[in-house]
């Protein structure tokens, strides 16, 4: 059986010496998280990540960053290179999370570029879908996730010991308090495993993948969507900021 694997998205929040304060509060809670059935991943801010980076390396806790680069060196002002994330110890990458789609116009296109430099790279990429209010008032909630994923995996060959996460987030769902119910989050990792079917094995798809949940989690919704069978684990923004919360989150997510 696949680990559960919580991530943890600290956005553009807390500073450099903030996220130590969290970071170092986080490692003194986790000898009580049972580990041996969670993966904890944390993707702190960029600013944060050098300075972070050496706590995890004796730690079970995996370091995540939350946006790459489709190219691993170069002249690309300002971009953040999959390749230098990997050197600074990085297991994991937020790519096409809808507030990037949103706010920097970033496409299906670009994210399927990130999603394979990530894995020349080493890097698992957690791949974000998610349909808009809108597209869900139109009665488009599947087609939008499953086109989102379809493009991000197109041409993708799937090597062995790459894995890939898909986080299914419905975006007017992510920072509102209100999570979707397990249910519908059930309902949509089918869809997205079916698009997986056109892309890749079966036995690639139950070994190299996984499927998870984000929006709105919190230590008393998170067992909800990790007790559904098709949901392999969840990304968590708000409710990962304070250590106590999200020791509290991870306990209640890892119960089986
Ligand atoms: C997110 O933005 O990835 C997210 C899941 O946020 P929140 O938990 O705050 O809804």
């Amino acid at each position: 059986m696949k680990k559960t694997i919580i991530i943890a998205n600290w956005k553009m929040n807390l500073s450099p010496d903030q996220a130590e304060q969290v970071l170092g509060e986080m490692l003194a809670l986790s000898p009580s998280w049972p580990l041996s059935e969670t993966s904890v991943v944390v993707c702190p801010s960029f600013e944060a990540l050098s300075a972070l980076a050496p706590q995890f390396k004796n730690s079970a806790l995996a370091l995540g960053a939350q946006n790459c680069f489709w190219e691993d060196e170069g002249a690309y002002t300002g971009e953040i290179s999959p390749k230098f994330l990997k050197g600074l110890g990085c297991q994991y990458v937020i790519v096409g999370h809808s507030e990037r789609r949103q706010n920097l116009g970033e496409t299906d296109a670009q994210v399927s570029l990130k999603v394979k430099a990530a894995l020349r790279n080493g890097l698992v990429p957690i791949i974000c879908v998610g349909e808009t209010f809108q597209e869900r008032q139109d009665g488009q909630k599947d087609a939008a996730v499953s086109g989102q994923v379809n493009r991000a995996l197109e041409g993708l060959k799937l090597l062995s010991g790459d894995e890939l996460v898909l986080a299914y987030e419905p975006v007017w769902v992510i920072g509102s308090g209100q999570a979707v119910s397990p249910e519908e989050a059930g309902h949509t990792s089918q869809v997205i495993r079916q698009v997986l079917l056109d892309h890749f094995s079966l036995e690639q798809i139950n070994s190299q993948t996984r499927i998870i949940y984000g929006g709105s989690v919190n230590p008393l919704n998170v067992k909800n969507f990790v007790a559904w069978p098709t949901i392999d684990g969840i990304l968590v923004g708000g409710a990962s900021l304070a250590a106590k919360t999200f020791s509290e989150l991870v306990t209640a997510g890892s119960v089986n």
